[in-house]
Order: structure tokens, then C-alpha cells, then sequence
């Protein structure tokens, strides 16, 4: 639908062919022309491991996919998967992708034995919990406007967007509230050398034998993503 439905000026045909070229790059198999009718009896022929069902909108009906009736479409069989707009609930390019992100988390767990949860998102941290003296003032930018007269000849979209210096910018502005960007600070800060590095991506590990509980780290932490927290019959601790 990206190609036949939305209008090259909203999705340009480069791009789109790029990004198709990129998924192939990663390794999958794209198979053209190739019309599925019975979801159960080819993943039997193909011998899958799991299958994605995304055929969109228009055709769902025809295709027999079994248990739809059941009106949750997705994990409703062992197995099988589906998401974009063969499933109920908005249709853009935007709630597909990220069908198709949820999909692979829980067909990555279903093939271990597992069930994947979505992990709870952090709590709302207000301004006045950030501790801004490390950022640089750095002001957004205003994206370039179509000029009234070219608006008027044309498709063209009427604010330009950022080219990707100007999008690493604005993105470099991020606070990061309440999340954790491994800065270190909270590292460099504990005076009881408590929190120790994990590998890239996976945070801190703080030693509740050590933390007494001082709250340095949380006054060095730029997006406040720790906390002190009681427990039961021992110390205060922090968490990050
Ligand atoms: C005219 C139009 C304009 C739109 N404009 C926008 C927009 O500007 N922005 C936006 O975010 N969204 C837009 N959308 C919605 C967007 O296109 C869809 O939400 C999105 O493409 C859904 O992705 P999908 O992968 O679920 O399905 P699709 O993109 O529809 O892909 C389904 C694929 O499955 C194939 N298929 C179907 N049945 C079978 C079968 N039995 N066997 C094998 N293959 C099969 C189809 O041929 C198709 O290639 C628009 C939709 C339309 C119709
Ligand atoms: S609260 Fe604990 S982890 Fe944080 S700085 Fe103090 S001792 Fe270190
Ligand atoms: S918890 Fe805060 S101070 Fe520690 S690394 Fe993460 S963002 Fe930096």
C-alpha cells in the first residue's frame, strides 16, 4: 500500500525503495507475485517456525486465516502472528511498523517458551526534577516553509523537515527524562564506588551491600532516572 496507495509526494519512491533494499540487505527473503490462501496448510508446507500475518486491509477477508473469527487475530493460534491493518485499530505506515516491532518481541519469546510484556514505561518526571547544569542552552530550530506562491504550484509539503544534521541536532537537545543515557555520572559520583558499568545498552548495577543510601546520584543525574526506594528490614538503596 506504501507504493500503490500513498501518493509519491508523501512517500517518495527512493526512499521507499531503499528501505525495501535495506530489510533484503538484512537478510530477508522477499517473495514476489506469491498469493497465500491458506495460512495453516503453507506453514505446514513451508515448515516455519512461527509466521506473521500483514495482508493489509482490502483482502483480509478472502484469506483464510483460522480463528479470525475470534477477533483477536494476533497470538489467537500458537504460532501465527499478525498486525498492520488486517488487525482492528488505527491504519497508518506508523501503528504497522510498530505491529511488526511487537511482533517480533513476542515471536522472539514464543520461540523461547516465553511471553513477552511490554516493559512498564518510566515514571513522568516533571521539569523541576532535572538537573540541567550539564546541558549546553541549545535552541530549536525552525524547519524550513514552503513560500506561499510555490505552495501554490505544486504538491511539495509545506514544512520541509530537517536534513539529517539538523535531525541529529534537535534530537541531541533530547533531556531524556527519567530515562537513563548512560552519561556515568552516577558512576563518577558514588562515592562508595556502588554502581558498577554493564556492557553498552544495559545500565548500571548497583551494589546494595555498598550504597548507603546518600543520594549522590541523584543529584548527579541530569534526567533524575534513579530513585532511593525502602526496603523491607534494611537500608535505603538507589535505583536505577
Ligand atoms: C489510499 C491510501 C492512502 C494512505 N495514505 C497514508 C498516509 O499518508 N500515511 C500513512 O501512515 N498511512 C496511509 N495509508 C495507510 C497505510 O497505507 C497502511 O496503514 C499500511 O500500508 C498498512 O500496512 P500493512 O503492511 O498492514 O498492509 P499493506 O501495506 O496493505 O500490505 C499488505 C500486503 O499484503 C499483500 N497481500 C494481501 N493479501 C495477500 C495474500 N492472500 N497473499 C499474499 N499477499 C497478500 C498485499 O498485496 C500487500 O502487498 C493509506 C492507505 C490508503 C489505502
Ligand atoms: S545513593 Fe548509593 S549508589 Fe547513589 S551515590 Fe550514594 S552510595 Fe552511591
Ligand atoms: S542514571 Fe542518570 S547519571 Fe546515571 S548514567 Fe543514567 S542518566 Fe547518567
Amino acid at each position: 500500500m506504501m507504493r500503490y496507495g500513498i501518493p509519491s509526494y508523501r512517500r517518495p519512491r527512493p526512499i521507499l525503495n531503499a528501505e525495501i533494499a535495506c530489510i533484503g540487505r538484512m537478510g530477508v527473503r522477499i517473495s514476489l507475485n506469491r498469493r497465500v490462501d491458506q495460512v495453516e496448510i503453507e506453514n505446514q508446507l513451508g515448515d516455519f517456525d512461527a509466521v506473521f500475518v500483514a495482508i493489509g486491509a482490502h483482502l483480509g477477508e478472502q484469506v483464510d486465516i483460522p480463528k479470525r473469527d475470534a477477533g483477536k487475530v494476533l497470538d489467537a493460534v500458537p504460532g501465527i502472528f499478525a498486525g498492520g491493518d488486517v488487525t482492528p485499530g488505527t491504519r497508518s505506515v506508523t501503528y504497522a511498523t510498530g505491529h511488526g516491532g511487537k511482533a517480533a518481541h513476542c515471536i522472539h519469546a514464543w520461540l523461547n517458551q516465553r511471553t513477552w510484556q511490554k516493559p512498564p514505561s518510566s515514571a513522568l518526571v516533571p521539569y523541576e526534577k532535572l538537573h540541567l547544569w550539564y546541558h549546553t542552552e541549545a535552541n530549536s530550530q525552525a524547519q524550513p516553509m514552503l513560500a506561499a506562491e510555490q505552495r501554490q504550484r505544486g504538491f511539495d509539503e509545506v514544512l520541509q523537515g530537517f536534513d539529517k544534521d539538523r535531525t541529529r541536532y534537535e534530537a541531541s537537545r533530547c533531556y531524556c527524562c527519567g530515562n537513563c543515557f548512560e552519561c556515568d555520572a552516577c558512576y563518577g559520583g558514588c562515592p562508595e564506588g556502588a554502581i558498577g558499568i554493564l556492557d553498552t545498552g544495559h545500565g548500571y548495577r548497583i551494589d546494595y551491600e555498598l550504597c548507603t543510601g546518600c543520594g549522590a546520584c541523584i543529584a548527579q543525574c541530569p534526567s533524575h532516572a534513579i530513585s532511593l526506594f525502602s526496603r523491607p528490614n534494611q537500608p535505603t538503596g538507589a535505583n536505577t
